[in-house]
This record gives structure tokens, C-alpha cells and sequence, in this order.
């Protein structure tokens, strides 16, 4: 995509972002188009994302349900929505029937959350849900996320007993203030080696979403293949992002 004299700043930010992946990938002898940048784009105006859009870029990422089923309807169908937030099981529906674009939900951190959206999903007749399972690498018990010690129990049961669920990796948000470190990043590297492992799996079936506005070069260099980038591209937020 050229850069145009009519972008606006997210557009202009959404490039450069874009930019500064290829160089992390290129510095760790990555292919780039391996990598996916997920736009974060909660609490920013449809408007906003509809500009970020038309540089060509489909992938954006909602935490709050209320948020993307109000947008997902005023915004083109071949978006891939991926959804980031803590998921309850009374929104499981609401979530599924309101963004049938819906691509990836990259929070199932317990058992209950990913069999609801196996029996939804099942019951209205949508095709199989990709999904990541959100790893708290923190060690905060006040965070969201199965344990790594949980991580591959949660994995199996979704590989074994949700068919409307298509296993495709593991998230981590990092420190409670939506900080992330090198750990964390090498404690979710970790767990798919040991889930790769026990499913004999390629690493390369595995994806790894961790990364955000401050981090993402470095989350790529240590193997993200979905970085998850909000504030860089539209700008601070106006509410905390924390729920
Ligand atoms: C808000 C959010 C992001 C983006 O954070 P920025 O620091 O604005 O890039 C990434 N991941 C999750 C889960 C979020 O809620």
C-alpha cells in the first residue's frame, strides 16, 4: 500500500507501524507477512477505524462486546474482527450472532468460557471459531488467563472436546498494567513448546499473540506472530483500558 497525501494520522501511524514490523521481522529472520497486526481500535469512532481500513488494512481488535457489535454493522463484512477482551458466557451470544465476521476470539482461559462457544456456535450454525487460549504469564493472580501450569489441560480440552473450535495458538497481555517483559513473552514461548510438543504439533501451527504498543518490535523478535497494536495507530485512549 503507498503511502497518500490524503491519509489522516491513523493511516499515516497505521503505515508506520506496519513499516516498523517488517524491520523487527527482518532483524529475527522472519517473514513479515507471517506476522499480523491487529488494530486495537476500542473506544475510537468508527470513522477513525474506516480510514484506517482504506489503506487496505483488515484486521481490527475489540475488547468490550457492547463495542464491536455496535461498530461491526457500520464497517465493511470482509473485516476480520478479533476479539481481546474478557469474554462472560452471557455475551457469548450476543458476540457471535452480532459480528458474523467475527475471525479469532484470543481469550479462552477456562474450560466454561470455551465450551459455551462451542454449544453457541454449534446452535446457530456458524462456521468453526478460531481461537487462541490467553496464558497469564504474570503470575498476578488478579489477571485473566489459565497458569502456564494449566495451559496445555486447556488446550487439550479444546482440541478434544469443542469441534466448533479451531485451536490456532496462545495470547498473553503480560503485567497487570497491560506492560509486558521479556519473561512474559519467553514464559507463553514456553508453553508452546510444551503444547507443540504433547500434540506433535510444528511450532509453526502455534501462533503466539503477545505484543503491544510499547513492545512489539521486541514480541516479534522473541517469535509474536499477532501483535496487537492500539494506541500507536489511533492515538491515547480516552477511557483507562483497564476493565
Ligand atoms: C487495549 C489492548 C491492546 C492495545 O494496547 P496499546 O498499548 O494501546 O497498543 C492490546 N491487547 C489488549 C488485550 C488490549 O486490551
Amino acid at each position: 500500500m503507498a503511502a497518500s497525501a490524503m491519509d489522516g494520522v491513523a493511516a499515516t501511524a497505521l503505515r508506520s507501524v506496519l513499516q516498523r514490523v517488517k524491520q523487527a521481522a527482518e532483524r529475527s529472520s522472519r517473514a513479515s507477512d507471517r506476522i499480523r497486526v491487529v488494530a486495537v481500535s476500542k473506544t475510537k469512532p468508527v470513522s477513525l477505524l474506516r480510514e484506517v481500513y482504506d489503506t487496505g488494512h483488515r484486521c481490527f481488535g475489540e475488547n468490550y462486546v457492547q463495542e464491536i457489535v455496535e461498530k461491526a454493522p457500520q464497517l465493511p463484512e470482509d473485516i476480520e474482527w478479533h476479539f481481546i477482551g474478557n469474554l462472560q458466557s452471557n455475551k457469548v451470544k450476543p458476540l457471535l450472532t452480532g459480528v458474523p465476521n467475527l475471525a479469532m476470539v484470543e481469550t479462552v482461559d477456562d474450560e466454561k468460557i470455551a465450551n459455551n462457544l462451542d454449544r453457541v456456535i454449534g446452535n446457530i450454525g456458524r462456521k468453526p471459531l478460531k481461537v487462541l487460549v490467553q496464558v497469564n504469564t504474570s503470575g498476578e493472580t488478579s489477571k485473566f488467563g489459565v497458569d502456564p501450569d494449566g495451559c496445555l489441560a486447556l488446550v487439550k480440552h479444546v482440541t478434544s472436546n469443542c469441534p466448533n473450535l479451531e485451536f490456532c495458538g496462545l495470547m498473553t497481555i503480560g503485567m497487570p498494567d497491560y506492560t509486558s517483559t521479556p519473561e512474559n513473552f519467553k514464559t507463553l514461548a514456553n508453553c508452546r513448546t510444551e503444547v507443540c510438543n504433547a500434540l506433535e504439533i510444528p511450532e509453526e501451527q502455534c501462533e503466539l499473540s503477545m505484543g503491544m504498543s510499547g513492545d512489539f518490535e521486541l514480541a516479534i523478535e522473541m517469535g509474536s506472530t499477532n501483535v496487537r497494536v492500539g494506541s500507536t495507530i489511533f492515538g491515547a485512549r480516552e477511557y483507562p483500558k483497564k476493565q
